[in-house]
């Protein structure tokens, strides 16, 4: 009975580096408690097998094995890793599941304040080799061919962990939700619609709004969150697998909405690295739409987003000042 079910209940907690929120709604308190300790469960479950940060994670243990040996992993990293080398072909590189090495390297240019020098760019960017990334299906494993390979799945796992979650509430037979990780969304049942954040005001602070139909998902990638001004130059945590460099693409922020999270947030870090011109025809190809900002404030939309993204300003192209 319809009166028995609270409005919502939600889910908070912190994993996989952000605050993680699930919403279900018409749903009775039972199911939906057992729903969300579902969901939380398996995120913090990814979180240990994926983190970077831990040492005994499966990732850092793929990655202490590199040149040694295969590693045996859970089915989730496994799917993670298996999307993220597919999309790192999509994106010609763009994306990389293997930047690892570079990543780490400006992340600790970013904390000390001091400009990594080009020999520590080379021989960082060297051990950045998609191509190098053994999967093993059948016997679940991963094998970094190359001393030295590092993998990162920071810029994949929070979309994966969405569509897990997805799957879960539907298994328990929920029909309406709202999961919100980080710059990762999706929406089961009932459309909703959510602020896109601006990329030049603080977190929460949103440009414009987008319908989110049932089933998609929205994820933003942006430089703004995390950045450094290093000896003139701005640094940030999205890194050109191409130039060794923190990405100098135009971009501030880049929007995209599709019906698979883990595509989305693999393709958000891809389009930031590549821009908005080469970025286009790989989403026109995926059926995903974009919003790109870029540094002087200009935002451009691809043509799907019509009916469905609305800026707060509507008279103007440029986000406000
Ligand atoms: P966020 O994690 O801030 O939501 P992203 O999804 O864009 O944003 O992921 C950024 C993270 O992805 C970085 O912190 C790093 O771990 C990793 N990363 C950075 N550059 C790349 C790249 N070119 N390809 C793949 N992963 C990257
Ligand atoms: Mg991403």
């Amino acid at each position: 009975m319809r009166s028995q079910h609270p409005k919502s209940i939600q889910k908070l907690f912190p994993a996989l580096g952000t605050l993680n929120a699930v919403t279900v709604y018409d749903t009775d308190t039972d199911t939906a408690t057992a729903a969300l300790t579902a969901v939380r469960e398996r995120v913090l479950s990814m979180d240990q097998t994926m983190s970077l940060f831990r040492k005994d994670s499966e990732i850092s243990e793929i990655n202490r094995m590199a040149g040694i040996r295969p590693v045996a992993v859970h089915p989730d990293t496994l799917a993670v890793i298996a999307s993220g080398i597919r999309l790192g072909k999509q994106t010609k590189g763009a994306f990389s599941l293997t930047a690892g090495p570079l990543n780490l390297l400006w992340k600790n240019a970013m904390k000390s304040g001091v400009l990594p020098d080009n020999d520590a760019v080379r021989n960082a960017g060297k051990r950045v080799r998609h191509g190098r990334v053994i999967i093993d299906t059948a016997d679940r494993t991963v094998f970094l061919s190359r001393p030295g390979m590092m993998l990162d799945l920071g810029g994949i796992a929070k979309g994966y962990a969405v569509d897990v979650s997805a799957s879960i509430l539907r298994s328990f037979g929920i029909r309406h939700a709202l999961i919100s990780f980080g710059g990762s969304i999706r929406v089961l049942g009932e459309s909703r619609t959510v602020g896109v954040q601006n990329p030049f005001q603080e977190t929460g602070v949103s440009f414009g709004e987008l319908d989110l139909p049932d089933s998609q998902a929205v994820v933003t990638s942006g430089s703004y969150e995390q950045q450094r001004l290093l000896e003139g130059h701005r640094c940030h945590h999205i890194i050109d697998p191409r130039t060794g460099w923190p990405t100098e693409s135009g971009l501030v922020s880049v929007t995209l909405t599709g019906r698979n999270a883990t595509v989305l947030d693999a393709l958000a870090t891809g389009a930031f690295v590549l821009g908005a011109k080469k970025s286009v025809p790989i989403l026109r190809k995926t059926g995903i739409e974009g919003i790109f900002v870029f540094e002087d404030g200009t935002v451009r939309t691809t043509e799907g987003m019509n009916g469905r993204f609305r800026m707060s300003e509507t008279d103007s192209k440029n986000l406000p000042a």
